[in-house]
């Protein structure tokens, strides 16, 4: 019999997810992908990718069935950066989509026995009110309570992690949930409204002219963290082969200001521009992950440094610029 594992992949076609294939694939996984859509950037590494949409329970249950998976990693979600989970516009499509996506993919591992499965939710989950300093000090896992995320993108991810250790609390399971802080890198979203502010900062400095401007949501003083991809991906197996369920924080704690962070692009890029602060949604004051935690029971956290990751996604969004020949203003 062979004793390859075999990981289901929800979320597949998405960020994170496209990665996340990719590691398992290296490390000897029998992988499966699933998403609603394929990968806008890059060929998937899975051995099989099936597109469907996981809020049709039927769809949930035939991927599970096909298969018997050992590991189930879920990354599906509507989801965005600002521009798209702040506004206020989504808020209803965000909570539907993603608890009716997270409650049919517990259900179905419950019923097929998957013996691990990995959640990711998010830093969005913490209170607003321990996040107005923009000199923040850094979020403590046992900070999530008394709840009052920002964002009801915070409290659908709250919600999930309780239905993930309801599921195991009951039913035996083993589940694994990490709340993720910015992640960022190359082949992510980096226009269209729900890019994060690594790649938006990558993509205004790449698309304007030396000695142009460019323009920065608020005062630009409101500061947070932001992991590099593979740290990421680290922190994700590094969880899955331990025996915490978390909640744990995977995030850096490398504290910026959204300004210094347009400041970084352009030093990279070797580019004087000038800003214009504009309204715009802007989230928390200040965010950063606390990773005691992390360290104390995994025996790991994040330390690269934040410009080696912004070269790079630098270097990659710059080369989607000139493909798509953006106006250069
Ligand atoms: P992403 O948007 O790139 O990936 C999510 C994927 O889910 C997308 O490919 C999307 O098509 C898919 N999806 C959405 N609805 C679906 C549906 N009904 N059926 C099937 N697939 C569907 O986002 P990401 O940055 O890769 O994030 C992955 C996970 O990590 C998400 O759950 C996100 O909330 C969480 N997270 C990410 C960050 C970050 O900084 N990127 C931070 C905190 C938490």
């Amino acid at each position: 019999m062979s004793t390859q594992k075999k990981a289901l992949v929800c979320g597949a076609g998405g960020f994170i997810g496209g990665y996340l294939v990719k590691r398992l694939k290296e490390e000897g996984y029998f992988v499966c992908g699933v998403d609603i859509k394929h990968h806008e950037y890059r060929d998937t590494d899975a051995d099989e990718f099936i597109q469907g949409d996981l809020r049709e329970q039927n769809f949930c249950r035939k991927i599970t069935s096909d298969i018997q998976f050992d590991e189930l990693y879920q990354l599906a979600a509507d989801m965005g950066g600002a521009g798209y989970i702040f506004t206020g516009e989504h808020d209803a499509v965000v909570m539907h989509n993603s608890a009716t996506i997270n409650l049919n993919i517990v259900e179905e591992a419950k019923r097929t026995s998957i013996k691990k499965i990995f959640y990711s939710s998010s830093a969005c989950i913490y209170p607003e009110r321990i996040q107005k300093d923009a000199n923040n000090p850094g979020l403590k896992e046992t900070d999530a309570y008394p709840a009052g995320p920002d964002s009801e993108y915070g409290w659908e991810k709250l919600f999930s992690e309780r239905l993930y250790m309801s599921y195991a609390r009951n039913y035996g399971m083993e589940i694994h949930i990490a709340r993720f802080h910015n992640i960022f890198g190359p082949y992510g979203t980096w226009t269209g409204g729900r890019e994060k502010a690594p790649a938006a900062m990558c993509r205004k400095v790449a698309a304007t002219l030396n000695g142009g401007e460019i323009e920065i949501w608020g005062d630009g003083e409101q500061t947070r963290t932001f992991l590099y991809i593979d740290e990421c991906l680290e922190g994700v197996r590094h969880l899955m082969e331990s025996t915490t369920a978390g909640p744990v924080n995977i995030g850096s704690n490398e504290l910026i200001s959204i300004n210094n962070l347009a400041n970084m692009a352009m030093t990279i890029a070797g580019k004087k521009l000038t800003f214009k602060h504009i309204p715009g949604p802007l989230g928390v004051r200040g965010r950063s992950s606390d990773n005691t935690y992390i360290q104390q029971v995994l025996g790991w956290k994040p330390t690269a440094k934040l410009i080696d990751g912004m070269k790079v996604t630098y270097n990659w969004i710059a080369e989607q610029v000139t493909k798509q020949n953006l106006s250069i203003k």
